[in-house]
């Protein structure tokens, strides 16, 4: 039987107005919603969301946790349409829960947005979850190193958050439960204020998990306290009694799922998110392009050293031949792929068909296939990055039919959209909208 001892601790911080954190901390169901909206809208947003997951959290299941995530998705979709004053109100949801999987007591984890779910397990803290925010993105996509994305002044600029669309993708994760494993759930407003060094010492320092908890938003507050700043602190005080060393590590943790972000959401104000994007792609085809030489000049110098003479016989041979031949058929896949593929991407300031794989493949760049006369700025926010990702697809009709699907959903939105990007002050729009709610 797994059994969990936790404490908990939340605080407004030292500059916002209000505390739009909310936390749950019951046996067995242990969660950390931050919402963002301004006004009352980010409180509403992460109650309703922390409400509704419990509500929803019937049985102890994985699937029934990602469900109930969902079910707070739609619950704070419904509630923002319904009430005019909660328009573009979002949330952050962070939650562990004690599940059954398959006839064994599992610890399951969901996430969406940037709140963190940490691990602290002999002695060695790790973060579990991956943030879904523009700064996590772009460092996982090797254009900002870990040390600049943790002061980049856009940091809270939210890829997916709970609240903005009618589907959400659901990050999920299964832990095996070890006694002495130390857990910590927070909100932003902790981790930007207090390095993992430190986490990782305060935790280790005090046993009782409510001290722990305390004292870590003390720590918040001493660097800035400039976000409301939530932790919960949860201990594996037993275990099944499972051999821990067969467990061990990483492989103690599954990912169930880890999908797609869907837009970008801000909580801090003056966040005019096209801009950044621009930026960040400009420098980012440049790096790739760079980094495709350096990977282009490794090959050659590889080739550069003689190979070592053998003798022949005809099992070489024979090896030989094949292994040419596995080469050559490889090859020509490759080269095929690389001509008779097609993706969406953007050419300049235009949404272009290519032909060819984004990026290119070995020594084939893509080509220009067709201009579409749609302006990258005019895309909906949710696409606008897989388009500057590059949409692969099989034929050229089926990437004029993505093409032809934009169009329509450009259509008879354009208007509410520049109306959105020029007029909006307190509504946090996808992508256009200056956001509203406290300096972060
Ligand atoms: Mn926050």
């Amino acid at each position: 039987m797994t059994r969990f001892a936790w404490g908990a601790a939340t605080d407004t911080g030292r500059v916002r107005q209000a505390n739009e954190d909310t936390l749950l901390a019951v046996d067995g169901l242990f969660a950390v919603a931050d919402g963002m909206g301004g006004h009352k809208a980010g409180e509403v947003a992460s109650h309703l969301a922390v409400e509704t997951l419990q509500e929803e959290f019937t049985a102890a299941g994985t699937d029934v946790l990602v469900h109930a995530v969902q079910q707070a998705n739609r619950a704070l979709v419904e509630r923002s349409s319904d009430d005019t004053e909660l328009t573009g109100m979002g949330t952050t949801l962070c939650a562990m829960a004690l599940v059954d999987a398959e006839g064994r007591d599992a610890i399951a984890v969901v996430n969406v947005g940037d709140s963190r779910l940490y691990l602290l397990s002999e002695g060695e803290l790790t973060q579990i979850t991956e943030d879904h925010s523009l700064v996590a993105t772009l460092e996982r996509q090797g254009r900002l190193s870990p040390a600049e994305a943790a002061v980049h002044p856009q940091r809270n600029i939210l890829t997916r958050a709970l609240g903005i669309d009618a589907g959400v993708v659901v990050d999920s994760w299964e832990i095996v439960p070890v006694v002495g494993d130390r857990y910590l759930l927070c909100s932003d407003g902790l981790f930007n204020e207090v390095d993992d060094n430190r986490l990782a010492a305060t935790m280790r320092r005090l046993a009782d998990p409510a001290e722990a908890a305390r004292e870590l938003v003390r720590l918040a507050n001493e660097a800035g306290g400039r976000d409301n700043i939530t932790c919960v602190v949860v201990d594996v005080v037993d275990d099944a009694g499972r051999d821990p060393k067969a467990t061990t590590g990483s492989s103690r943790v599954t990912a169930a799922t880890t999908g797609g972000d869907a837009g970008l959401f801000s909580d801090a104000p003056g966040d005019v998110v096209p801009e950044v994007v621009d930026e960040g792609a400009g420098k980012g085809e440049q790096r790739q392009a760079a980094g495709r030489r350096e990977r282009r000049r490794e090959r050659s110098v590889g080739q550069h050293g003689a190979p070592r003479r053998r003798l022949l016989t005809w099992r070489v041979g024979l090896f030989a031949l094949a292994f040419v031949a596995i080469v050559g058929v490889t090859i020509g896949v490759i080269v095929w792929m690389g001509r008779n593929t097609y993706y969406v991407g953007v050419d300049g300031d235009q949404v272009a068909i290519f032909r060819g794989k984004p990026g290119g493949v070995l020594w084939i760049e893509p080509e220009l296939a067709e201009t579409t006369g749609i302006a990258v700025a005019q895309v909906p926010a949710a696409s606008v990055d897989a388009v500057r990702a590059g949409v692969e697809e099989a034929t050229l009709d089926d990437a004029r039919r993505f093409v032809a699907n934009l169009e329509q959903q450009i259509g008879p939105t354009t208007s509410t959209t520049t109306s959105t990007a020029t007029t909006s002050t307190t509504t946090v729009a996808p992508a256009v909208a200056p956001a509203p709610s406290a300096p972060g």
